[in-house]
Order: C-alpha cells, then structure tokens, then sequence
C-alpha cells in the first residue's frame, strides 16, 4: 500500500523533494523496490536531458522557404480539391476506400441540385413578368397600409400636442 503511494510521488521525489511527505521518503530509503524505481526514474531523466534534437540537414531551411513560397503563390485550391486532398491523403488509409464513395456521392448530390437549380430557372424565366406583377400588387397594398397606419400616428400625435398645449 505505502509502496503505491511513494511511486504515485518519485517524480516529485527527484524534482522537488519537499513537497514529499517525511514518511514517504523515508519509504523510499527503506525499500530495495521503490528505491529501484526510483533510480530507474533518475536515470531516465538524466537521460532526456543529455537528449538533443538532430539538426535539420543544411539544405532544410532553404526546401522549406522555398515550398512555403510556392505555396502562397500557387492559386488558393477550390473546395472539391481540397475536399479531395484531404480523403485522399489523410493518415486514415483504411477510410480511403469510403472516402473515395462519399465524394462520388457528394459530387452527384452537387451535380444534381446544379441541373436542378439550372431547370428551374429555365422554366421560371416565362413567368417572372407575372411575378413581378404580382409583387408589385403586394407591395402597392402593404404601402396602402403604412400610409393609413402613418394618418393614424399623425392624428394621435396632433391630438396629444394639442392637448400638451
Ligand atoms: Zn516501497
């Protein structure tokens, strides 16, 4: 039980071993295991320390620069091809297959509600003399009201200031 508990803290028994309870570390001096752990812990850390990261080969910087700047360059990428890019290139390789489906669907889905929108402009184009006609018949009556609701606004407002004044 109380080796559970002083591995729960070996980290904070190297790092900063004053937060560690008195029994914990004296624990940890008493048992051959904790002890062990913890050792196996110090020598991993000391190991990370000495770690350091490769440097990039001198020509990196420059590859890098220059596929950046080809990049901004190049034509911003329209949705399907990037929708694309990323199915196909993801790092999902088993969805690929699936992927490849719903963009077909996609694209006939988009295909469709295309032609669609095209017929019925096609067909609405005869018509829209009377729509507008209509429209304006509307609008002539919504106008009809507003003015009567302004008369209405202009009577109440002239009956209050009369009666202010
Ligand atoms: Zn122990």
């Amino acid at each position: 039980m109380i080796c559970r508990i002083a591995k729960t803290n070996l980290e904070d028994l190297l790092l900063d071993p004053g937060k560690v309870p008195v029994e914990v570390r004296k624990h940890v001096e008493d048992c051959a295991e904790c002890r062990h752990e913890l050792a196996t812990l110090e020598s991993t850390m000391l190991a990370l320390d000495g770690w350091e990261a490769p440097e990039p080969s001198p020509f990196f910087e420059a590859r890098m620069a220059a596929r950046l700047r080809a990049e901004r360059d190049a034509p911003p990428a329209g949705f399907f091809e990037r929708m694309r890019a990323r199915l196909l290139y993801s790092s999902n390789l088993h969805l690929r297959p699936m992927a490849a489906g719903a963009l077909a669907l996609l694209l006939l889905i988009g295909g469709g509600t295309y032609v669609g929108v095209m017929n019925s402009n096609q067909t609405s184009a005869s018509s829209a003399t009377v729509r507008d006609l209509q429209s304006l018949d509307e609008n002539s009556q919504v106008f009809q009201q507003l003015n009567t609701l302004d008369q209405q606004d202009d009577e109440s407002d002239s009956g209050q200031s009369n009666s202010n004044l």
